[in-house]
């Protein structure tokens, strides 16, 4: 198998691990960010961020997520996209990190992998995911033109994602298993304010129904126990995330959701290791907290760094 030897390795290519990419090719370290699918993790697959500093107008996940690729680009660190990570050993001063196709060394390791969605794990889910199934709203919303749609969960995602499906489905209806959102106020406003969007409150899915495709989602009302087939052609599932840490179990400190515990540094357990982003046990999960901790964590590695080679740093 391939060896390769960095300085700092990066494992995830969303705004936090993108950041880091940036800071850490302007200290000049020879750096790696190794991503699983494309840069921008799941800010690349946002409609529209409304909320990143400097752009008044809002500016989409896409492209922001480009942006900051090719700035970490124009500062000298390398890109390995479509590399999943398999497994790390984190034992010696060496880290050593396993993709499908090479071994990579590295001084200091930066985990920026961010979150997966959550599923419903309800009856037809898994048969019917990519047949009117979906988790992207961006990925798959065209796909379901004139359609009614239902768009399952309250938060800022699900509303958000409700909102950009009405460009598209004929009707698209919020099922939610409280009596009320959780999303942000602006956000649950423009909802209510939608004419293209219905809500069932205190409703949970118990099945997704259809063969070759979605036709209908079978509901109960949690206040009167009724149940209800809800004809749809397409399901939207947006019940939260998880942290993606399975290739880590064991190595370093998690809470017991598998959320990384660092300190204020982004300093993992394990020396040398840093940890930043949607995948850190913290308050606030949004692309401008990612990016201050991908900051933190490259100068962090940076200073980690320079001790180990004995210089000083001023
Ligand atoms: P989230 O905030 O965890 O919301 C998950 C939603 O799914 C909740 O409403 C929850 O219900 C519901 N839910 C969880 N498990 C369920 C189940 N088994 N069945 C049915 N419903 C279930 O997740 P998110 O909306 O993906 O947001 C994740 C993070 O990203 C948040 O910190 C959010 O602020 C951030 N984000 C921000 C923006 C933005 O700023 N525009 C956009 C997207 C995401 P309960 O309410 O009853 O718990």
């Amino acid at each position: 198998m391939k060896e390769e030897s960095y300085d700092v390795a990066i494992i995830g290519g969303g705004p936090a691990g993108l950041t880091a990419a940036i800071y850490l090719g302007r200290a000049k370290l020879n750096s790696i960010v190794l991503e699983k699918a494309v840069p921008g993790g799941n800010a690349a697959i946002t409609d529209m961020i409304e909320n990143y500093p400097g752009f008044p107008d809002g500016i989409s996940g896409r492209e922001l997520s480009e942006r900051m690729r090719v700035q970490a680009e124009k500062f000298g660190t390398k890109f390995k996209i479509l590399h999943e990570v398999i497994s790390v050993d984190l034992k010696g001063d060496i880290k050593k990190i396993k993709t499908s196709n090479e071994e990579i060394n590295a001084s200091a390791l930066i985990i920026a992998t961010g979150t997966e969605w959550a599923k419903l794990n309800v009856p037809g889910e898994e048969k019917l995911t990519g047949k009117g199934v979906s988790y992207c709203a961006t990925c798959d919303g065209p796909f379901f033109k004139d359609r009614t749609i239902a768009v399952i969960g309250g938060g800022d995602s699900a509303v958000d994602e409700a909102n950009y499906l009405t460009r598209f489905g004929k009707k698209v209806i919020i099922i939610h298993r409280r009596d009320r959102l959780r999303a942000a106020k602006i956000i649950q406003d423009r909802a209510f304010a939608n004419p293209k969007i219905d809500f069932r409150f205190s409703t949970i899915v118990t099945e997704i129904i259809g063969d070759e495709f979605v036709k209908a989602l079978r509901l109960r009302n949690l206040n009167t126990e009724e149940e209800e087939i809800l004809e749809v052609e397409g399901v939207f599932v947006f019940v939260g995330n998880y942290p993606s840490t399975s290739f880590l179990k064991g190595q370093i400190e998690m809470d017991e959701a598998g959320y990384i515990i660092t300190n204020e540094r982004m300093e993992a357990s394990v020396k040398g290791v840093f940890a930043c982003g949607d995948v850190r046990k913290k308050m606030l999960k949004q692309v401008v907290t990612a990016c201050g901790e991908g900051a933190t964590a490259a100068v962090a590695a940076q200073h980690y760094i320079e001790e180990l080679k004995g210089e000083e740093y001023k």
